[in-house]
């Protein structure tokens, strides 16, 4: 049985006292009951604030990107012993946004994969097509060769810690969301796509979270899908009352 998770995407919001005023609100707020698991993902430079503050609860922190190298002069980077050492754990790989604005190739992504398994680090990563691939039908072989590029030269243990968020880059951030149909067809198909090259043991265990434009109204319906584990959420993270509702939704 995968235990859903619902993990909020702060993007590049929310000062330090806002993240703190948030936090607190999710600390009073948040009862997982053990049925599902949490994270949020501030900015960077919120990180050990928030490790801090959630460190008794059921809320883990992750961070929104990483670099590939172990150190050196990549001005503007953070490492992943950076990450560990302040007691984060777990990272978002290869964001939209990350892809559009920063030029985060398939082969870049590899590399960073690649460190957080060296690292034993959990992986949410991130995959998922743009509008005129949808439309021109692509949809399933850019997903495809997104996974299979950056993700299919690990081992099968890497999988114990990776999580995979299928975001359509049209759903994100737009109002607009993938159907459940359209969902689950898609998290269906990635399975497929592991268990073809892994088994369907491991596919089966392997966590595939749903992003784009979930909010209280329509999580539930997304997350009732047979292959939909929960979601990655962006705007609707940042208010404490929208992002507690879809962790119900995501209660059995
Ligand atoms: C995201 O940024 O990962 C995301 C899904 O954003 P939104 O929920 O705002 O569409």
């Amino acid at each position: 049985m995968r235990k859903k998770i619902i993990a909020g995407n702060w993007k590049m919001n929310k000062t330090l006292s806002e993240a703190k005023e948030l936090i607190s609100s999710l600390l009073n707020k948040v009862n997982t009951n053990g049925q599902v698991e949490v994270m949020i993902a501030p900015s960077f430079v919120n990180l050990p604030m928030a490790v801090e503050m959630t460190k008794n609860s059921d809320i883990l922190v992750s961070a929104q990107n990483m670099h590939f190298a172990d150190s050196g002069a990549y001005t503007g980077e953070i490492s992943a012993d950076m990450l560990l050492d302040i007691g984060v754990e777990t990272v978002i790989l290869g964001h939209s946004e990350r892809r559009a604005y920063y030029n985060e190739t398939n082969d870049s992504l590899k590399k960073k994969a690649q460190k957080a398994f060296e690292k034993g680090m959990l992986n949410i990563f991130c995959v998922g097509e743009q509008l005129s691939e949808r439309k021109s039908g692509q949809h399933f072989e850019v997903v495809e060769h997104q996974i299979k590029s950056a993700l299919f030269d690990l081992p099968s243990q890497a999988y114990d810690k990776i999580v995979i968020a299928y975001e359509p880059v049209w759903a994100i951030g737009t109002g607009e969301t993938a159907s459940p149909e359209q969902a689950q067809e898609m998290h269906r198909f990635i399975r497929k796509v592991l268990t073809d090259k892994y088994g369907e043991k491991l596919a089966n265990e392997v966590r595939i979270l749903y992003g784009g434009s979930v909010k209280p109204g329509n999580a539930k319906e997304i997350f009732s899908q047979p292959d939909v584990d929960g979601g990655l959420i962006g705007g609707a993270s940042l208010k404490a009352d929208d992002f507690v509702a879809i962790i119900e939704a995501g209660k059995k």
